[in-house]
């Protein structure tokens, strides 16, 4: 391989154009050096999640001052008005039609503005070899890597990446949503190799969660050989399966967890998680339960809940 110095550039990329006239355009970081991979790095799709762009400072430090064989793409805030605006999704105003950047991949140059946006970066990501998109859970969601089962080349990312998790999903189901629009869907389905990392605690900079980050990259830019060191072989994955039945609120209401349940936990089909109750009249509405056995890797801790809103996430082991 051809290690070479890094050569840093940045440019300013522009995505579209509001109404007012004003352009939107994000930082693109560019680190170059000797042929090899070219790897794609995004964080920010969703406003509030902010250890993606602290991980990815922490990793310009590191690259300015490394060999590498390849080249490595950093935007570090892809969804400058939902950050801007300190919301997970982009205002409605700017795109009424599309609100998720998230649910847009991979874009449209006629579309709607995010749309537009994402088709502009697309642009980027089509060539890739390997591409990463940072997200940032809440504090009631397991830190994990989310890829396709039985596809080994987004599989070695993921175990690179090094979460103590790894949720897998069908490639038929390859979405958060079933959409089919998640950036993660729109790039497995052009052949690239992605996973999506969640890191722990949005809305603030959590030490621990951009730790993990820029040391889940730096990791799997050795596995690309990107980086001349030997990847660090991690603690073991806990490997889950995303294709279990979400728990769902039947009736809206207040969402009363059970004290004693934590992500992390296993629970038995048909174990209690909880209760939702009418406010007002202090009615049980719906005893919450498992759907099945498995992992609990979400939980809803923001307690008014709609009907038909997911309360629990569950995951079987592989
Ligand atoms: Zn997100």
């Amino acid at each position: 391989m051809d290690y070479r110095a890094v050569t840093h550039t940045t440019t300013d990329r522009q995505l579209g154009r509001l109404p007012s006239g004003r352009d939107v355009s994000v930082t693109v970081h560019r680190y170059d050096g000797g042929s090899g991979p070219t790897v794609y790095i995004q964080a920010a799709q969703h406003g509030i999640e902010l250890n993606g762009p602290a991980a990815l400072r922490r990793l310009h430090d590191r690259l300015t001052d490394a060999a590498i064989a390849g080249t490595v793409l950093v935007v570090p805030v892809v969804n400058q008005l939902a950050f801007d605006h300190r919301s997970y999704m982009t205002p409605g105003e700017y795109d009424v039609m599309n609100p998720n950047l998230n649910r847009v991949w991979p874009g449209d140059v006629n579309g709607s503005l995010q749309e537009q946006f994402a088709a502009r970066l697309w642009e980027l990501v089509k060539d890739a070899d390997a591409a990463v998109d940072l997200h940032t859970g809440t504090a009631d969601m397991l830190e994990h890597v989310r890829c396709r089962a039985d596809d080994p080349a987004a599989e070695g990312l993921a175990e690179a990446f090094g979460t103590a998790y790894r949720l897998t999903d069908a490639p038929k189901d390859t979405d958060d949503d079933g959409s089919g629009r998640t950036f993660r869907a729109a790039a497995a389905a052009a052949g690239i190799p992605v996973i999506t990392a969640e890191l722990s605690n949005s809305r603030r900079i959590a030490e621990d969660a951009v730790a993990a980050g820029v040391d889940g990259i730096h990791n799997l830019l050795r596995e690309q050989a990107l980086l001349p060191e030997e990847p660090e072989s991690k603690a073991a994955q806990t490997v889950l399966r995303n294709d279990a039945e979400p728990v769902t609120a039947s009736e809206s209401g207040l969402f009363e967890c059970q004290p004693d349940i934590a992500v992390g936990d296993t629970v038995a089909a048909g174990e209690r998680l909880g209760t939702v109750y009418e406010p007002a009249s202090f009615e049980q509405q719906q005893v919450v339960s498992a759907t099945e056995r498995g992992v609990i890797f979400s939980l809803a801790r923001e307690s008014v809940v709609v009907q038909g809103e997911r309360l629990a996430g569950i995951a079987r082991p592989r």
